[in-house]
């Protein structure tokens, strides 16, 4: 072929690849995209960093990047772990709380905070980033009923039951799993079910991310109200214990409420924490001097990924996987009870295609390729959350 054939053979090609690309983000920023869990708040405040500010590199979020990814709904996470406990938990949440509040303070018109569906309506109206707080670990509460309404006054609407550790009223999935819960029995005691039935009077939904089955089943049969889980994978894919089974699924479904998927390569991909391992394993001498220096577990792990980027480069999952996360929950309980939350900020690794929240449209994209109807992506990209969300209130 002589070149003028070869650019019209060429294009014949291109044309529909474009038109069909511009289709999919169209659909992306036309829908309302939510994301139910992001720690950059811990990671900004903690670092000194301004998410006004370009950070790429730094971190997965800024407001730049958000208005890139189509973002209109995300809830921060409001976390401390473990080593906060009476007298200091409730505190760190409210300071957490406080910087966020002076962060969209900041940024009036890029960001807006919202504590009721009226509030997000107008947000949404107005295009600017609807910003909720989500707070992650009921130890926060110090196992005080008024605590729990002074978060829900500051504007908390989801509440993680626990984080990683148990409560003295709910036991953790890592806990229930390790056999250390440090309670009598495993789930929620009475006060954890006065707590639940507190919840749903106040309008604050009841997370059971991260808690243990026990809890799980504890929680969803006290609470009157649709429940979400906030970060969560499928456990039938990736076994680890936060992760939700197949009949755990259900029973979110007959709940009417949401499980958000999390973007953590480690709840994704089953192989990937035997490669993470080995990957620790390698380093043992910098992770130990770490460990002696009082970095938590976590902590160690986010540091040796910032380190090393490039060997952790090759354990990332594809992006399909994640979809495989959405795609076995639609098919046991209906695409009306799946949703994102991405974790980012809180997650060293994250599927290959999804280096911060700037790449959300690559997962509309990805759902369309998928087979998707259009009615369906809406839904999972946000619809759902915004249904449990009204329904709590
Ligand atoms: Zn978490």
């Amino acid at each position: 072929m002589k070149l003028p054939e070869i650019v019209l053979f060429l294009s014949s090609f291109l044309v529909p690849v474009i038109t069909s690309a511009q289709t999919k983000n169209k659909l992306h920023f036309k829908s309302i995209v939510a994301d139910t869990h992001n720690d950059v708040i811990s990671s900004v405040t903690l670092n000194g960093l301004n998410i006004e500010d370009d950070l790429s590199g730094k971190t997965h979020t800024d407001i730049a990047r958000f208005k890139k990814g189509g973002v209109d709904i995300q809830v921060f996470s409001i976390f401390c772990d473990e080593r906060f406990g009476k007298g200091t938990a409730f505190n760190y949440a409210l300071r957490e709380m406080d910087s966020l509040d002076a962060i969209v303070k900041r940024n009036p018109s890029s960001m807006m905070l919202v504590n009721n569906p009226a509030d997000l309506k107008k947000a949404i109206k107005h295009k600017k980033i609807a910003c909720l707080k989500g707070v992650e670990g009921g130890h926060m509460i110090e196992d005080n009923l008024q605590f729990l309404d002074s978060l829900f006054n500051r504007g908390s609407r989801y509440m993680t039951l626990t984080w990683n550790n148990s409560t003295s009223w709910a036991s953790s999935a890592k806990d229930e799993k390790a056999n250390t819960v440090p309670n009598p029995t495993k789930g929620l005691n009475d006060f954890g079910k006065q707590v639940v039935k507190r919840m749903n009077e106040l309008g604050m939904m009841v997370d059971i991310s991260h808690v243990g089955e026990q809890t799980f089943w504890d929680a969803i049969s006290t609470s009157t109200r649709p429940v979400i889980a906030s970060h969560s994978c499928v456990y039938s894919i990736c076994p680890v214990p936060r992760n939700l089974n197949d009949e755990q699924i259900k029973a979110v479904g007959k709940n009417g409420g949401v499980i958000c998927i999390n973007f953590y390569s480690g709840f994704l991909d089953s192989t990937y924490l035997g490669k993470q391992k080995i990957f620790l394993a390698k380093h043992q001498l910098e992770t130990d001097s770490l460990k002696n220096a009082g970095k938590a577990a976590y902590e160690v792990e986010e540091w040796m990924y910032k380190k090393y980027p490039a060997e952790i480069q090759s354990m990332r999952p594809p992006l399909s996987l994640l979809i495989d996360h959405i795609d076995h929950i639609v098919k046991l309980i209906g695409a009306d009870h799946v949703g994102l939350g991405s974790d980012f900020d809180g997650i060293e690794s994250s599927p290959i295609g999804l280096d911060g929240v700037q790449d959300f449209p690559n997962i509309t994209t990805a759902l369309l390729e998928r087979g998707y109807s259009k009615k369906d992506v809406k839904k999972i990209l946000g619809g759902n959350f915004v249904r449990v969300f009204k329904a709590n209130m």
